[in-house]
């Protein structure tokens, strides 16, 4: 094995430990309704967290994951039916109120602020980073590709025809590079200046806009997201999202995933011709290290072959 796997295996397993540890290590409540990352409460306890848990949010989630998984190991996911489903997830889990909060970029930026600073963790980030994470190792980016509404609504603005077809995908190192550049000038910044990490990652929080409210300057960036997702595949995932960061990590070691079966593909590359996503191709080279892959389905319906498949990581031959 590389040693650069070795280090994301390590890490991989580090990250997955302290999300499963994150509800014990949490505070009750959860700073009100308004998302607030900072407050305190009682100590956690069982019938808390098994609250947290059962609420409508996590069980819609686990639902619409739990779908995910059986419709892309049983059918054919064509675009038609992707759309669909994406207008669902956004309409669930963007417009219902309900499903509000916590929202993915708080529940990952307010726990890694009080890693960070010392401060009080509270128990529905924690739950809710825990279950983005689970969901992440059970299947790469289940949580991404299957619940997030922000993920859902670039995608189905991505099937927008852009003119003259210039349809562009992101080198994956200039992308990746990015999106962790801006999440470590952020971490610096809350060291540097004691403010919390959502002051920096707020700038572009389109997340906000799902509670109904319209500053001009995240008007402003959520639409230039949104009109570059119809040239890009989810855009802020690839460049901005920390969320989406923590998901790539995870999904190196996700149980459920994207193979190819070397027995059955010609070397086509239909699959990378149809797919929207840096990640096929790839998957088709065998590369260890793999963009992200938000398990739409497009590539495994692409093959005429048969030869893709979303299914459990064999373990590669010595
Ligand atoms: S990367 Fe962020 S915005 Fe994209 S689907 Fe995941 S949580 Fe949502
Ligand atoms: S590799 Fe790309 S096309 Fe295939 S399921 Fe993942 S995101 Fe979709």
């Amino acid at each position: 094995m590389k040693r650069n796997t070795i280090y994301l295996l390590v890490l991989c397993i580090a990250l997955s430990v302290i999300l499963i540890c994150m509800p014990a290590m949490a505070k009750g409540g959860g700073g009100g309704g308004d998302g607030s990352g900072m407050g305190g409460g009682r100590n956690t306890d069982i019938t808390s967290i098994s609250t947290g848990i059962l609420s409508l949010k996590f069980i819609f989630g686990g639902f619409a994951a739990l779908a995910g998984i059986i419709l892309l190991r049983t059918i054919k996911i064509n675009r038609n039916i992707r759309t669909l489903l994406m207008c669902t997830i956004f309409m669930l889990f963007g417009v219902l109120v309900v499903m509000h909060q916590p929202s993915p970029l708080r529940a990952m930026v307010d726990p890694v602020t009080a890693l960070a600073t010392g401060g009080v963790i509270t128990l529905n980030k924690a739950t809710m980073l825990a279950f983005i994470g689970g969901l992440s190792v059970i299947g790469a980016k289940l949580f991404c590709g299957w619940v997030c509404p922000f993920g859902a609504l670039q995608e189905i603005i991505n099937r927008i025809p852009a003119p003259f077809q210039r349809k562009i995908k992101l080198p994956f190192k200039i992308s990746n590079g990015i999106r962790i550049s801006l999440f470590v000038i952020s971490l610096i910044m809350i060291l540097a200046t004691g403010y919390d990490l959502y002051t920096y990652q707020n700038i572009l929080n389109p997340f906000e806009l799902f509670n109904w409210q319209f500053e001009a300057v995240l008007v402003v960036l959520v639409g230039a997201v949104l009109v570059a997702s119809v040239f890009v595949y989810r855009p802020f995932c690839y460049l901005v999202c920390p969320v989406g960061l923590l998901t790539w990590v995870l999904e190196q070691v996700s149980i459920f995933s994207v193979r190819i079966d070397r027995g059955k593909c010609n070397d086509c590359k239909k699959c990378i011709l149809k797919s929207p996503c840096p990640s096929i191709k790839a998957i088709v080279d065998g590369d260890t290290l793999r963009p992200d892959c938000f398990a739409c389905g497009a590539c495994i319906d692409a093959c005429p072959r048969d030869a893709l498949k979303f299914g459990i990581r064999k373990k590669a031959k010595a």
